[in-house]
């Protein structure tokens, strides 16, 4: 066969220099297999323009299977159609995101020309190649220590401008400010490096990640884009400690952030980055935890993020849903963490996380930044920015082992998130006298939510039914256009249809009191016993049935999730409770409920 492609000629030692070059041509001289952390192989690879060649090019590890699948082998001619270049330490290293094998390397059988290896800062020379020939066969690193000068001739000025004994101190994360110079730089461990995530807006498109870096005086996030994504992210290994020098500081975006920071960072085209040893790294804590106990999540707010442990007590099935906004398929695991309050709570895990969550030997889980959900009582979810560990190695862990395999394991536990069922230990039960007050604190700001067992009283028979429009998300009520038509407002829309929705106000009463509650659609059809779609012609054809209808629902009683939330209505305000679930009284669960409360009213 003949090979019609050229080297391209000084690739390596332009590519070294920082230029960018389009495409370039490539001979592989050879590979070498280097273990990763966490069991990610990467592949360094000599290549070669025919006058230099280089061995600080890492194949992207999406490309790793092309090396046993024998697509690259030997003196195999590539066009690296990505490739980023890297300043890392005083190194500068080559990804190879992207590549075009042109020619075997059984087709190509030779080495094109006589390259020699390629020395930064210096000019290549015989002497040069059978050092670098040594270097080849040591366990390859891509980032060393500044301080560890055992690669060949370092540069003299090189140590000067950048990496001279000043240039070495780093900061406190504590005494990060935008006024201070960001060049002094952090010895940092990576607690969590984030997925990838694209934009794209009338202002441009691009990509970032995050990572949250972690001293022992606190802890920040950097952020990277675009360029700096693919320079970066392939080589920072969460667990990992860094120095890093040259980057921006701004003031932290709480919406984006959960790190306890007022400031956060981002990498520049002069961000540098070096990879600690682990005599460097000693000083570096783990990850820092605020656990919060399981007990206490019951009284954290809504959308709090927090640090959690627990023994993982059950395992949920793995779910698969479309999402209603993006028609992605998501994928998503429910498990339940106990701890030494013996209260559960369930966590969500989403995607990978949840697919790979399934160990059922009871591990201790620690989730740093799980958000706390007030839905069916309290619940935590993991979100992009969490991370979790699974038996970590820290104090805590060893802790709740020793409880749960002796004491946990034995005991009943409550849970804080409700499954359907009524009566779930996540909204308080509250009598309607405690509740129905002005001086209720929390009906002021997000409503007051609470269980109560109450009975029926009295129904509003007028607009109970109302003519809604028949769009499938609008729910608004449309106006009679006299014509056979009916106008929905909302949807600026004419329609010979509608839909029945059922709209009720109900007179329910407990021991304690009586309030006036709105019960919408679902739960109004609970109290009337009957769908919309039945309700609404008799109520409109035939008063004297649809009185029989509200005459058999009352006297009945039932448990209810209110709201009771303050609203401002002609300026005056007033207490509004709207019905959000409501339950036939299973009453042999009421009556344990009831017998606990005797048993926590006794002297012991
Ligand atoms: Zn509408």
């Amino acid at each position: 066969m003949v090979f019609n492609h050229k080297l391209t000629e000084r690739g390596v030692s332009k590519l070294m220099r920082g230029e960018e070059l389009d495409k370039p041509i490539f001979q592989i001289l050879g590979f070498k297999k280097i273990a990763g952390q966490g069991g990610s192989d990467r592949y360094r690879l000599n290549i070669s323009d025919g006058t230099h060649s280089h061995t600080f090019a890492m194949l992207a590890t999406q490309l790793n299977h092309m090396i046993p699948d024998g697509q690259l082998d030997n003196f195999c001619v590539i066009r690296a159609d990505k490739i980023v270049s890297n300043a890392v330490s005083e190194k500068r290293v080559l990804i190879i995101l992207e590549l075009t094998v042109l020619a075997t390397g059984t087709e190509m059988k030779v080495k094109i020309g006589n390259p020699v290896q390629f020395v930064e800062g210096g000019s290549a020379s015989q002497a040069d190649t059978s050092h670098a020939g040594s270097n080849l066969n040591r366990p390859f690193r891509v980032q060393e220590s500044a301080g560890h000068a055992d690669r060949p001739t370092p540069n003299p000025r090189k140590w000067d401008t950048g990496f001279g004994s000043d240039s070495e101190a780093v900061m406190p994360i504590r005494d990060i400010n935008p006024y201070n110079s960001s060049k002094i730089g952090v010895k940092v461990r990576v607690t969590n490096k984030g997925q990838v995530k694209t934009w794209s807006n009338s202002r441009g498109e691009g990509k970032l990640f995050s990572m949250d870096l972690l001293d022992d005086s606190g802890e920040i996030r950097m952020t990277a884009f675009n360029q700096q994504v693919d320079q970066m992210y392939e080589l920072i290994k969460v667990g990992c400690v860094y120095t890093f020098r040259n980057f921006s500081v701004k003031s932290a975006n709480k919406n984006f952030s959960t790190l306890n920071n007022d400031y956060e960072l981002s990498a520049n085209q002069d961000t540098q980055f070096t990879l600690c040893t682990d005599a460097e790294a000693s000083d570096i804590p783990v990850v820092s935890y605020e656990f919060v106990e399981i007990a206490n999540i019951e009284v954290a707010e809504k959308d709090r993020i927090i640090d959690v442990i627990g023994v993982c007590k059950k395992i949920g099935d793995l779910q698969t849903f479309t999402a209603r906004t993006t028609n992605k398929e998501l994928t998503k695991r429910d498990i339940v963490l106990v701890d030494k309050t013996n209260r559960e709570i369930n966590l969500t895990l989403w995607g990978k996380q949840a697919e790979d969550f399934q160990d059922d030997s009871n591990p201790v889980v620690a989730v740093k930044g799980a958000k706390v959900s007030d839905y069916n009582g309290k619940s935590i979810s993991c979100m992009m920015s969490s991370s979790m560990l699974v038996n970590p190695d820290i104090p805590e862990a060893h802790v709740l082992r020793g409880w749960y395999d002796n004491v946990g394991l034995h005991t009943e536990s409550h849970s804080l998130s409700m499954s359907r069922a009524p009566g779930g230990t996540g909204t308080p039960w509250k009598l309607i006298r405690e509740a129905n007050t002005m001086n209720n604190p929390a009906a002021q700001d997000k409503g007051d939510y609470y269980m109560c067992k109450t009975t029926i009283v009295a129904i509003k028979r007028d607009n109970a039914m109302y003519r809604a429009c028949p769009g499938e998300k609008c729910n608004k009520k449309v106006i009679d256009g006299g014509n056979g038509f009916f106008r929905c407002e909302k949807c600026n829309k004419e329609s010979s249809d509608f839909k029945w929705r059922a709209m009720a106000n109900v007179n329910f009463a407990d021991c304690s009191s009586n309030v006036w509650a709105t019960c919408f659609q679902e739960t109004a059809e609970i109290v009337f016993g009957l769908p919309s779609e039945t309700l609404g012609p008799i109520s409109n054809d035939d008063p004297d049935q649809f009185d029989g209808i509200i005459k058999d629902a009352a006297f009945k009683s039932y448990i209810v999730k209110f709201r009771c939330k303050m609203e401002t209505y002609n300026s005056e305000n007033r207490l509004k409770h709207s019905v959000l679930e409501l339950h036939p009284v299973n009453y042999a669960e009421y009556a344990k409920k009831l017998l606990n409360e005797i048993k926590e009213c006794a002297p012991a």
